[in-house]
């Protein structure tokens, strides 16, 4: 999912928001909406599809406020529908507050349990509703404030959560103490003391901070709660840090314009392509990606090992969500509808297509094949990552292990049903030194099986072979 907030009086919050989570789109398109917050009273509009399809002029004039959170929702836990759209908006003693969650919280069971025996009301099959009635909870049992009562339900969650909630008082933004989901925070205006307090964005990547104009300033750290109001910015620690940021937002979620680490992803891409170029070499005429994610990592591979770049299959950037179903002949055409071989790229060469994962392997197979369809000479795959091994249970929808097609099967056997010439992926060593930064600051558990947070066995056997 994408999360987005905003606190600037002075600007429009729902057209900002609005440009956010247009931005983060690729992080949901099942549903979009934002809560703002107007002289205390809540606005709130939910909707299923694009955030270009759910929003227009009309209903953002209708959100009126001087802050505002914004989600894009794609589901990991929870049925895809509208009640299950966020943000959350629930009552509390303290008034009103509306919580967006990117992530997973893998104690759900145990806290939905909990949760019920006091009576709360469940509206949605969220794990994300959890984590606004724990807040419920806290305050209604003597919390003071704000603060107090997420703090004390930050604690009772265990996985991951990206958070940006609003209260009529100000914005909570909070990361899980892993910093297993990113989460960015930048200003626009003016950082002058002396002009006022400053009006704050925090977004799920960078990419969301430079659609409306704002600053990078930093990221949000694990376990840190910051409190923006009227005064600016108030961060307390309310847990110790142990950074297991997932490194697949880094090779594949996120967009390859954000950055991380001070890098945009496109240089970190290009270079996991050149340690790929360095260990995978092949005999080959053309290197080319399958668009859009195998992009950087294609030019990397292209330019480590000496062998041209081409594009030999294009994307129709407008396949999003349809619900006309294409007719049986169309789907035995396959991939077409996404991409489409250019059979005067391909005709009579060895070709050596390069992506950032397989997941369950169907991209693959039916790109291979229409390759050969277009006259590739041979075809080659590499991959910008290790073999995807493990289900995620932190908020990544890779599915169970069974669907995974490197949980069951050998490099080998999987080159064989792909039906490629080669095929090789990327070490798990190459690709954590490429990050350029501590290996040990990530989660990389679904190409190892060393989960960072213990998954309850209730929720495990969900996903697992
Ligand atoms: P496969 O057909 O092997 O399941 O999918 C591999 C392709 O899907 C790759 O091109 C990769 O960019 C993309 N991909 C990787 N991870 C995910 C994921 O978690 N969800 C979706 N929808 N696509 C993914
Ligand atoms: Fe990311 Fe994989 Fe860890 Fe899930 S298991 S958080 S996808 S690295
Ligand atoms: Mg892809």
């Amino acid at each position: 999912c994408g999360v987005f907030g905003v606190y600037a009086p002075a600007e429009d919050v729902a057209t900002l928001t609005y440009f956010g989570l247009y931005a983060l789109q690729h992080r949901g398109q099942e549903s979009a909406g934002v809560a703002t917050f107007n002289r205390g009273q809540v606005h709130s509009y939910k909707g299923m599809g694009l955030v270009s399809q759910v929003f227009d002029d009309e209903i953002l004039r209708q959100l009126p406020g001087q802050w505002a959170v914004g989600h894009t929702r794609y589901s990991t836990t929870g049925s895809s529908r509208m009640v299950n759209a966020q943000p959350a908006v629930l009552d509390t003693r303290l008034g009103q507050m509306a919580l967006a969650h990117n992530g997973n919280i893998v104690n759900a069971n145990s806290l939905r349990d909990e949760l019920l025996k006091r009576d709360h009301e469940l509206l949605t099959t969220t794990d994300s509703e959890l984590i606004a009635l724990a807040m419920v909870e806290a305050i209604a049992e003597g919390q003071q404030d704000w603060i107090g009562g997420a703090i004390a339900a930050f604690k009772r969650c265990e996985g991951a959560f990206s958070l940006t909630i609003a209260t009529p008082e100000g914005l909570i933004v909070t990361r899980d103490h892993r910093g297993i989901r990113p989460l960015v925070l930048g200003y626009i205006g003016s950082q002058d003391p002396q002009d006022g307090p400053g009006q704050y964005v925090v977004a799920s990547e960078t990419c969301g901070l430079d659609i409306v104009g704002a600053q990078y300033l930093r990221d949000i750290r694990p376990g840190e709660l910051l409190w923006i109001d009227s005064s600016g910015l108030k961060s307390v620690q309310w847990a110790e840090a142990e950074r297991k940021l997932c490194v697949f937002e880094m090779i594949y979620f996120a967009r390859p314009d954000s950055v991380f680490h001070h890098e945009s992803l496109y240089s970190y891409r290009k270079r996991l392509g050149q340690q790929l170029a360095k260990e995978s070499p092949a005999e080959v005429d053309l290197v080319m990606p399958v668009p859009d994610s195998g992009v950087p990592a294609a030019i990397g591979y292209s330019e480590a090992a000496g062998v041209p770049y081409a594009e030999g299959l294009i994307k129709n950037r407008y396949v999003g969500r349809t619900f006309i179903q294409p007719t049986q002949t169309m789907r035995e055409a396959g991939i077409r509808m996404k991409l489409n071989p250019l059979r005067d790229v391909l005709e009579s060469k060895r070709i050596l297509v390069v992506d950032d994962s397989i997941v369950r392997g169907t991209t693959s197979r039916k790109l291979v094949k229409a390759l050969y369809e277009a006259g590739a000479a041979e075809v080659h795959m590499r991959i910008s990552s290790p073999p995807v091994t493990h289900p995620c249970f932190y908020g990544i929808d890779t599915d169970s292990q069974d669907q995974l097609i490197a949980a069951t099967n050998s490099v080998k056997e999987i080159e064989a049903q792909i039906g490629v010439v080669s095929l090789a992926y990327l070490s798990w060593e190459g690709m954590l030194a490429a990050t350029g930064v501590d290996p040990n600051s990530f989660c990389s558990a679904c190409f190892t099986g060393n989960y960072p947070v213990e998954i309850p066995d209730s929720f495990r056997q969900s996903k697992l072979i």
